[in-house]
């Protein structure tokens, strides 16, 4: 995966865990794991972000369901130390019904469970976009999950831009006033990725559907405001828009040529 980043001009990736269903991981080959960090330090690849299966639900109404992602996550954690250093981020989940209050309550007992101590991992919460039941549609809801976790130190925040454009904060009219309430509700310092989307769906749609970055209802001139941004230099962005690998080849020239360094 590193030589792919490498191929299209990236210096960082997103990479699932495990199939999306959640189902084994292969065990892990450490000589490969070797040959993964020495080609990632010879190509200046670095704050590679591993995601959870999007199906694992900790705040699902049926315990087995929970247990699932407890288990699914403790083994990613696990094996996320091989790569020391790095974010794992995943969907807080969705209450189907239980309420958003006990949704959080149960999120963060599973967080309670699997954060260790010493973890070389920073784990983080998606903004989601608050289509059906889902947790994380707004600031609010996520400051109250890390407000329940023992070890807040080891956690941090996704931003994922379609995702709140959908969940209904003004990042095209408004950015400054976005990260400012971000920084008031959670604490900038929290936000260690931004998942760059366009969105197919217009403001507060709470839809959650990717689009091309510049093809959607947030646009290229958005996005350029958010990469240049002071506030937000030096995090990481990882695209997770609807295109092939040209098509991501292509976005990040487009991003850089409108990144203006210093
Ligand atoms: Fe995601
Ligand atoms: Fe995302
Ligand atoms: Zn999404």
């Amino acid at each position: 995966m590193g030589k792919t980043a490498v191929s299209i001009g990236a210096n960082t990736f997103q990479f699932f865990t495990r199939n999306p269903r959640g189902s084994r991981a292969k065990a892990i080959d450490v000589k490969d794991v070797a040959a993964f960090l020495e080609y990632a330090e010879q190509n200046d690849i670095s704050r590679i972000l591993a995601h959870a299966p999007y199906t694992l639900n900790a705040c699902s109404k049926d315990e087995r369901t929970r247990e699932f992602a407890l288990e699914t996550m403790e083994d990613d954690l696990k094996r996320m130390e091989y790569v020391p250093g790095n974010c794992y981020n995943f969907h807080p989940g969705s209450h189907v019904g239980q309420g958003a209050t006990e949704g959080i309550r149960q999120i963060a007992a599973t967080l309670n469970q699997i954060l260790k101590p010493g973890q070389h991992t920073t784990v983080l919460l998606e903004t989601m976009a608050g289509k059906g039941t889902e947790v994380g549609r707004s600031f609010e809801e996520l400051r109250a999950i890390l407000d329940l976790v023992e070890l807040p130190q080891l956690m941090g925040v996704c931003l994922d831009t379609c995702h709140v454009y959908d969940a209904g904060y003004d990042i095209v009219n408004d950015l400054d006033g976005v990260l400012e309430q971000f920084d008031r509700v959670i604490g900038l310092e929290k936000l260690k990725a931004i998942h760059m989307n366009d969105s197919k769906n217009p403001f507060a749609s709470h839809k959650d559907r990717h689009e091309k970055i510049g093809e959607g209802s947030i646009g290229l001139e958005a996005f350029e405001r958010i990469i240049n941004h002071p506030q937000l230099q030096g995090i990481p962005v990882y695209l997770e828009t609807p295109n092939e690998l040209e098509g991501y080849a292509a976005e990040i020239r487009m991003l850089r040529e409108r990144y203006r360094k210093g």
